[in-house]
């Protein structure tokens, strides 16, 4: 068994988006995950010494996708994407759904189909790295507003991210967890984990540091839109035994929040 290194390097994009490159030691390939600013991206992968070879889409929205197209003119590099939504990708080479991977040098990211903030949304999980670029399905204590799809699909997607090992790093696309924290402890406010984590959360944003990416353990006790299934939230929420409506009320109080 070989050993991949992966270097993953963040800045922050547009208002609060995370630019991500990931660059794959052995074979120098780099892949940009999203594009919400390409000028960044081409300057932060400068910055680097990487030349971006992939552009990884999670969805079709302009904050992950608006900057391939310069990307690919000044790069050359091959653009994947979500095949649910490959006629919104600008400049898309190779359409993924679940079950499909790709190569990044030594590396593999295995595809989850994980709809719901939009029809074809995809999420790019490394195994043997413990970690998953998410877009914008799940953010720390949040997860993406239901868009294009079905309470009932994004209530899947999330339980689909939530049998990731429970290690696995989450790579969300925006810095949102500050607010996310404000509404998680007006559901759920007897969670002492969840307490904690909105101190440290207020603590690491006050000295202007992100919170980006978190662990899915982490989330698993203290994000409320997926903890939908605990029957103590189901209960709060007046949905016991049921996860899809626990969720859809979460996520509507949310909305309105
Ligand atoms: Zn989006
Ligand atoms: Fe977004």
């Amino acid at each position: 068994m070989t050993n991949v290194t992966l270097d993953i390097h963040k800045f922050p994009c547009l208002n609060d988006n995370y630019g991500y490159l990931v660059h794959e030691a052995w074979s120098g390939q780099t892949a940009a995950i999203d594009t919400p600013d390409a000028e960044k991206y081409l300057s932060e992968a400068d910055r680097m010494g990487w030349t971006i070879s992939h552009i990884l889409n999670t969805h079709w929205h302009p904050d992950h996708a608006g900057g391939n197209l310069r990307i690919k003119e000044h790069t050359g590099c091959t653009i994947y994407g979500p095949a649910g939504e490959a006629g919104k990708i600008p400049g898309i080479d190779v359409a993924l759904s679940e079950g499909d991977t790709v190569e990044l040098g030594r590396a593999t990211a295995q595809i989850l189909d994980v709809p719901g903030h939009t029809i074809g949304h995809i999420a790019y999980h490394l195994p043997e790295q413990a970690t998953a670029f998410v877009g914008d399905a799940v953010f720390a204590l949040g997860c993406g507003r239901v868009f294009e799809g079905t309470m009932d699909m994004m209530w899947n997607s999330l339980s689909k991210l939530k049998s990731l090992p429970p290690e696995t790093l989450l790579y969300c696309a925006h810095e949102y967890t500050q607010a996310n924290a404000r509404f998680a402890v007006t559901v759920d406010p007897d969670n002492a984990a969840l307490t904690d984590y909105a101190r440290w959360i207020d603590e690491r944003r006050a000295e202007g540091l992100p919170t980006v990416p978190t662990r899915l353990d982490k989330e698993l006790a203290t994000n409320p839109f997926l903890r939908a299934d605990d029957p103590a939230l189901q209960a709060a929420m007046g949905h016991a035994g049921d996860a899809v409506a626990t969720f859809a009320e979460i996520r509507t109080r949310k909305d309105r929040f």
